[in-house]
Formats: structure tokens, C-alpha cells, sequence
């Protein structure tokens, strides 16, 4: 007897964020001519050599979209005082719609003194409490741009989200809780499993919808899938390892070229082989990741409009 697997659909998020940017590239224009022009900064404290790419990738997607940034970067040596004095001067100016503090900062700042600083209505991150308050009573604000796109990869490629049983693996600030309170806004109902979680693959079974935002290599295996499930792949791991490489992707041609090339693979949380048991999901890369920026400028000019008291579309 032969067995037939059927694939998951593919949720291509490359192409959803490259619609989502044309639609912030329109409201951008469309503001311009009203004599705005939406602005974002980036601080980038220290020389991370990954906060440096970060940064300049969402300075390059501001200007592909015509928002106005400005990259500032302050030295490692920088003092918190320094930091909250910057923060604030950014607060006041008109120009500026958004705030965008890079992490990690350099170990003599407290983040979180200034993360709290940046005004709330600047706080393109969403991470402010202030945002974490209007998210969770559904009020207008700045919501988290990972846990906005995984939304938005659910809702433009029509799955169903009101009145199915979804799951999220894990309970960060900035992906797994605000995920879970955007799936409980949008009518699903929710589970939020963690690393206690006593017996992980009983919970996900139950899943219609599984959030995976752990960051554990192909921790989740198809036996850990309901069939026609739909997965969403948060996690974004780097294989570096050639066992690894053939145990999570077997002989794919693609990968094996690409691990010669650069010595390493991205892979998610989620088991590339969990593609024969799902209904859809995410690949990594190509899947949540390019969500982010394209969230951000949104966030961006959603800030920019709700600042003045303008309708927000
Ligand atoms: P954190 O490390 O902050 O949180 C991980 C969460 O997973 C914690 O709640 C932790 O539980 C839980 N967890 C860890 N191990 C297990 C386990 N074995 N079983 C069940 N739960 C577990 O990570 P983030 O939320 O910041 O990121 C998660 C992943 O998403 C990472 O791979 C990261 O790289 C990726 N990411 C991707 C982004 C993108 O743009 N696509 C943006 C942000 C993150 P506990 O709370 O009990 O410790």
C-alpha cells in the first residue's frame, strides 16, 4: 500500500509584507500631501554587528516607503542618563511619529528605564505598558510588530481565527503574550504553554492554530500537529551543525547548497517535516520574519496619523 502524504500550504509572508509595504507606501504619499511626512528613529547604542544589520534594514525599508529616519548612535560607553536625555529630546520633536530603541543596550544602561521613557504615543515597538494596557482592552494604540504580522500572514490568507482553539508556545513579552491577546481580540480561543508546561505535544494536538515562539531548534514534530492544522513559525535558529542539517531537512538540495556556501541554515521552532502533516504553514526564512519591518512601518504611520488625530486605516 503506498502512503500519500499531502503538503501544507505555504503561507508566503515575503509576499504579505511586500503587499503591506505597498499599502504603507500609499498612506505615506497620501500624507505627504496633507504636508506630513512620518518620521522614525533608530537608536542604536554600541556596536553589536546584529543590531547594526537590524538597523540598517529598517532604515532602508523607511526609505524605500518615503518615511523620513534618522539612525542615532550613541557610544557603548553611553550612561542611562545620557540615553533617557536622548529619549526625550526625540519625545518632543514634531518630526519624529516613531521611536525605535535597538536591543540589546550596552550592560551599564537599564532598558528598562529607558524603554518606559519613550512616550507611548512614539512606542512603534509596542512594548510600552501603556500599549500592553490599550492591546489587552482593546483600545487604539501601537501593538508589537511580530505577534501584528503573525496576524496579518492568518487573516490575509484566510484562515479562520474566531471560534477555533489556538496555542502558543511561549510567554515572552515582545512575541508569545501579546500573540496570544491578538488571537483572544480576534475571537480564538487561547492556551499559552511555557517551558513548565508539563506535557507540551497534549496541548498542541488540540491545536486549529499553533503559534510556535519558543526558540528551540524543529523542537515541534509532526506527531505534535492536529492534521490540517495551521502552524505559524516564529522561531528563527541557526543550524550550524551537519548532522543537524540532514536530520531537519534530510537530502534538500537547496539547503545542503546553501550550508556548503555559508557554513550555516536558518530552521524554526517548528520541524520542517511537520509540512506533511499541517493544513498551512510558515516557512523559515520567508515566513513571520519579513512581517517585522513591514510591521514597523505600518506601526510607523499609524503613529503618525493617531498623533494627529487622524483616522487610522
Ligand atoms: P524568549 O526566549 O524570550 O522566550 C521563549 C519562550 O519559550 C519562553 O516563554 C519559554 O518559557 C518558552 N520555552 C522555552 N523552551 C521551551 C520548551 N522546551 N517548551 C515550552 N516552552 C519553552 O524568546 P522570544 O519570545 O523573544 O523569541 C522566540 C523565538 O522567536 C526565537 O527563536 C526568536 O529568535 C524568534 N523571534 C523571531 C522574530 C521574527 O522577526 N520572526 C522576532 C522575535 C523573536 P519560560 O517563560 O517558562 O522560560
Amino acid at each position: 500500500m503506498q502512503i500519500s502524504h499531502a503538503i501544507a500550504a505555504i503561507l508566503d509572508g515575503t509576499k504579505i509584507a511586500s503587499q503591506i509595504k505597498d499599502e504603507v507606501a500609499a498612506q505615506v504619499k497620501e500624507l505627504t500631501t496633507q504636508g506630513i511626512r512620518p518620521g522614525l528613529a533608530a537608536v542604536l547604542a554600541g556596536n553589536d554587528p546584529a543590531s547594526e544589520i537590524y538597523v540598517r534594514n529598517k532604515v532602508r525599508a523607511c526609505e524605500q516607503l518615503g518615511i523620513y529616519s534618522e539612525k542615532l548612535t550613541p557610544p557603548d560607553s553611553v550612561t542611562t542618563e545620557e540615553m533617557l536625555r536622548l529619549v526625550s529630546e526625540l519625545n518632543r520633536r514634531d518630526d519624529i511619529d516613531g521611536i525605535l530603541v535597538q536591543l540589546p543596550l550596552p550592560p551599564q544602561v537599564d532598558s528598562k528605564r529607558v524603554l518606559l521613557a519613550v512616550s507611548p504615543e512614539k512606542d512603534v515597538d509596542g512594548f510600552h505598558p501603556v500599549n500592553v494596557g490599550y492591546l489587552s482592552t482593546q483600545r487604539p494604540g501601537l501593538t508589537p510588530c511580530t505577534p501584528a504580522g503573525v496576524i496579518e500572514i492568518l487573516k490575509r490568507s484566510n484562515i479562520e481565527i474566531s471560534g477555533r482553539d489556538a496555542v502558543v508556545l511561549g510567554r515572552s513579552d515582545i512575541v508569545g503574550k501579546p500573540v496570544a491577546m491578538m488571537l483572544i481580540n480576534s475571537n480564538a480561543t487561547v492556551m499559552i504553554c511555557h517551558s513548565r508546561t508539563v506535557d507540551l505535544a497534549a496541548h498542541t494536538r488540540q491545536a486549529d492554530i499553533l503559534v510556535a515562539a519558543i526558540g528551540k531548534p524543529a523542537m515541534v514534530t509532526a506527531d505534535m500537529v492536529k492534521p490540517g492544522a495551521t502552524v505559524i513559525d516564529v522561531g528563527i535558529n541557526r543550524v550550524m551543525d551537519k548532522q543537524k542539517l540532514r536530520e531537519y531537512f534530510g537530502d534538500d538540495p537547496k539547503r545542503q547548497e546553501e550550508f556548503a556556501r555559508k557554513g550555516s541554515t536558518l530552521v524554526g521552532d517548528v520541524h520542517p517535516r511537520v509540512a506533511e502533516v499541517a493544513g498551512a504553514i510558515t516557512p523559515v526564512p520567508g515566513g513571520v520574519g519579513p512581517l517585522t519591518i513591514a510591521m514597523l512601518m505600518s506601526n510607523t504611520v499609524k503613529a503618525a496619523r493617531l498623533r494627529r488625530e487622524l483616522p487610522v486605516q
